[in-house]
């Protein structure tokens, strides 16, 4: 039976609300207010800006280490020092190199982790400041809602979008309607902007319907990421250290951080590339590990986990970026590739796409022209702006580390002395899933009562992270982790990889038991923390990962 929905009209809708998202939202409705002012026509308004969020509150699905530069929030909001909750300038940085035991300081901090004029950040904090203040401007902002679908205008020429689709609430595991049931919305916009931050589901829908890929695939890390409280002493509040080296091999593109926040608070992780060759790395043991470190230790010792979160990292760069404009849409912030991974910064680089995109939907609005010719205004802007100023120059970055870390750090070397071009410009990758494809195929199902599972002081299993992650989803309703041929899993998966989606999902999601002797992919779907590795990860491109009900999903308070 057809389901009757409701439809909405809005001028401009934004799926998620994250920096770039609610920087869009607050710049245009700015713009909108200048226009009203001066008495300009058409007669625009920000109550037709909608913005969709799938956390249950605003700020709980963002995280980031996060030293936020604040270049952009200053052209945003002048006066930001002011009001913005920022935990602490940085007072100092460093960057280490890690061997098992011991920890030797580079003479200088490498001039892209110097961090002098940053702030450290609580991102989950910040963004619900952004978010009160684009409420108060009257758009429409509505949280626990996922966007599920596009919905597509193949009438134009070339196709675009016309909005999206929020998802069914209150559907069983079996797809039935429960007594809650709620169709989802039919939200049409002249511009949808997908500011879903890395591997947003509806962005890999588009750019791959639309066929809109750039120069290389898009390539991923996955972060990890604790928040401490610690005993007085330990850290000084605003010091910044990064670090390489143990306990990832050189044959792996990563590293660590330890950060001083205000109130003896700590904010430490590790990322580390998804391109990694064993299928039985675990990257929640291996920063697990790095907490055992003397340099580490020695601040978090006797100290209390507070909370816990995981989500990628797009490092592909300018090469990677897809078309970021459409009929009727556009891609911003970590979506559209715009993250600086040698410095290992997107919250500004968000932050100035949204607003560089709130003024080009501005000017469609205006000329009543929102299709691809009118909106590729954006993509100008883009290479007008800093942006590109920041990114061109590390545009070959990660790349240069494909073959592992002694080569990237002299092939980075040259490419810095050559204004980013190094040896070959542009430099290919074969990475994202394809990366996987190598990995080694003589992994067998290991017994996973061997598995690490830390002292339950300074290390942790992964049950007791996602604890402290704050996820939460309603149990009864559809997977929302699809997995397209589960036979593959039982069978060629055992015997090629040994199945790492049980290593790579930091929140012990997949899990391999016996069935009637045969081995059988169970999927703890609750637990997940919505950091898409899986649907990166999986060898053989089989797990799609699509929003839950919304308002399910972590929370990450302070994070
Ligand atoms: Fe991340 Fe996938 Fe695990 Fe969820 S199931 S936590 S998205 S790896």
């Amino acid at each position: 039976m057809a389901i009757e929905r409701e439809q909405l009209e809005a001028d401009v809708l934004i799926i998620g609300a994250g920096p770039g998202g609610l920087a869009c939202a607050l710049h245009l409705a700015n713009l909108i207010d200048a226009h009203t002012k001066a008495g300009k026509q058409p007669a625009l308004s920000s109550e037709n800006i909608y913005v969709l969020e799938k956390g249950r509150e605003l700020g709980a699905h963002q995280l980031s280490g996060s030293i936020m530069d604040p270049r952009a929030l200053r052209e945003l909001v002048p006066d930001f020092e002011k009001t913005a909750p920022l935990d602490t300038p940085v007072t100092g940085d460093a960057a280490y190199f890690f061997t098992e035991h011991s920890s030797y300081k580079l003479p200088i901090t490498p001039p892209p982790l110097a961090n002098h004029g940053n702030y450290v950040v609580s991102l989950n904090k910040l963004v619900k400041w952004l978010g009160g203040m684009v409420e108060k401007k009257g758009v429409n902002v509505f949280t626990q809602f996922a966007g599920r679908e596009l919905l597509y205008d193949d009438h134009g020429t070339p196709a675009g979008i016309r909005g999206v689709l929020t998802e069914d609430k209150g559907v069983d595991k079996n797809g039935k309607p429960k007594d809650n049931f709620t169709p989802g919305y039919e939200l049409h916009a002249k511009v949808t902007v997908l500011a879903e931050g890395p591997r947003g589901s509806l962005t890999k829908e588009m750019v791959n319907k639309l066929k809109l890929d750039g120069l290389n695939p898009q390539v991923y890390g996955i972060g990890i990421k604790e928040l401490w409280d610690v005993q007085p002493g330990r850290i000084e509040t605003g010091y910044v250290a990064h670090t390489l080296g143990w306990p990832l091999e050189s044959d792996k593109y990563g590293g660590g951080w330890v950060y001083g926040m205000r109130d003896n608070r700590v904010s430490l992780g590790m990322v580390v590339a998804l391109e990694w060759q064993n299928p039985l790395f675990d990257p929640h043991e291996a920063f697990q590990k790095f907490k055992t470190h003397p340099f580490v230790r020695h601040i978090i010792e006797g100290g209390k986990l507070v909370r816990y979160g995981a989500k990628t990292v797009p490092y592909g760069g300018l090469y990677s970026a897809p078309k970021n404009y459409v009929n009727g849409g556009l891609i911003i912030g970590d979506s559209a590739s715009l993250l600086n991974s040698q410095r290992l910064k997107g919250i500004h680089t968000a932050i100035k796409s949204g607003m560089l995109a709130a003024e080009t939907i501005y000017e469609a609005l205006c000329a009543g022209d929102t299709s691809a010719a009118k909106l590729a205004a954006y993509q100008a802007k883009l290479e007008a702006s800093w942006i590109k100023d920041e990114l061109w120059p590390v545009r070959n970055f990660h790349q240069a580390f494909h073959g592992g870390l002694w080569g990237g750090l002299v092939k980075s070397g040259i490419q810095f002395v050559t204004g980013g071009r190094g040896l070959v410009d542009p430099m290919h990758s074969e990475a994202g899933y394809k990366e996987y494809r190598k990995l080694n195929r003589d992994a067998t199902l290991v017994d996973q009562s061997t598995r690490f599972k830390g002292d339950g002081k300074l290390t942790f299993d992964r049950l007791t992270d996602v604890y402290h992650s704050g996820t939460r989803h309603e149990e009864d309703q559809p997977c929302h982790l699809q997995v397209l041929d589960p036979s593959i899993c039982s069978d060629r998966c055992v015997r090629e990889y040994g199945n790492p989606c049980q290593y790579f999902c930091p929140a012990a999601v997949y899990e391999m038991t016996m069935e009637k002797g045969a081995p059988r992919l169970k999927i703890n779907a609750s637990n997940c923390v919505h950091c898409k590795t899986c649907d990166i990860a999986d060898p053989y491109q089989i797990i799609n990962w699509v929003p839950p009900e919304g308002g399910g999903g972590p929370n990450y308070e302070g994070m």
